[in-house]
Order: C-alpha cells, then structure tokens, then sequence
C-alpha cells in the first residue's frame, strides 16, 4: 500500500518536469524567424517577443555607415512604442503597461549574432473584445518572414506561425 502511494506522489513531479522542459525554450537563433510567447488573461496581455536584429536592420554587426548608424538610431526609437509591435482592437479599449527592451547592438555589444528582446504587458477594459492582435513589425520589416507564436489564450495552449502575408493572430 505504501509502496503505491509512493509512486503516486512521483508522478506529478515528473508531469511538472516533463512539462517545464517542453516550456523551456530557447529558440534558436534564425535570420527571417522570431519568436513570441504570449498570453492574454481576462484583460492582461503579455508578450515576450526575441527577434534577429538582422531581421530588423539588415544587418547584425556593430553599425559603422553613416546609414547604418541612422538606420539603428531610428529602430531605438521606434521601440519605445508599444504599437511598433503589437496593436489590439480598439474595443478591447487597453493601456500600455510596461514595455522593456533589451538589445546588446543598443549597447554596443556585439556577439556572434544579437537579438532584440522586448517584454510588453497591456492592460483591456473590455477583455470580451481581445479575440485577435496584429503584429505590425512584419510590414516595417520585409527580412521578418515569420514569427512562431507559443501562446495561453482564453481557448488554451497553442503554437501557431504567424507569416507576413496575414500578421493577424486570432483565438
Ligand atoms: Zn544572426
């Protein structure tokens, strides 16, 4: 009898860690293809978005060309806003409540390749009306071919691959 609950208690654990190490993603780092985790809760959203700066400059060293230098001037800027990434509808009625981004090309730092990370979460009045977002990133940037989406929506748990031609999630 013991020996059975033993092995009961065991066997959420290991469900835990199975599952934690199929979340665990570090995505790989590929020119064309970014990644987002999103989830949409009641009226949160939270996405987590890591995108190949060459993707988003067309390059991927430190800039050295007056062009270049502009070309990551105007993209630091126009990270600031949360729009730049996401827009939801306008009936789901949300706020901005916290955009982070993190590049190392922002620092001045320069490894082998650099991403861009960026951590938005919104807040939505009428949550009944959060059933879709668009990604608009995909018309400002032509190099970004698609994007592969893990999200928790109200509907569950779903991967899906967004691509340029229609940069529309839905749930
Ligand atoms: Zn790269």
């Amino acid at each position: 009898m013991k020996h059975i609950f033993a092995r009961l208690a065991i066997l959420p654990l290991l469900l835990c860690c199975t599952w934690s190490m199929a979340g665990d993603k570090h995505a790989a780092h590929s020119h064309g293809l970014g990644n987002l985790e999103l989830v949409v809760q009641g009226g949160t959203v939270k996405a987590s978005f890591e995108i190949p700066m060459e993707s988003l400059l067309g390059f991927e060293h430190l800039p050295r060309t007056p062009a270049q230098k502009k070309a990551m001037a105007d993209l630091q800027a126009a990270v600031t806003q949360a729009s730049y990434f996401i827009n939801l509808p306008a009936a789901a009625d949300c706020q901005t409540k916290s955009l982070q981004v993190n590049a190392d090309m922002f620092n001045g730092k320069k490894s082998e390749h650099s991403d861009l990370d960026a951590e938005l979460e919104f807040s939505c009045s009428q949550p009944s009306a959060l059933k879709q977002l668009e990604i608009p990133l995909f018309k400002k940037h032509p190099r970004l071919s698609s994007l592969k989406v893990d999200m928790v929506s109200p509907k569950g748990q779903s991967s899906v691959t967004l691509k340029a031609k229609d940069p529309v999630l839905r749930w």
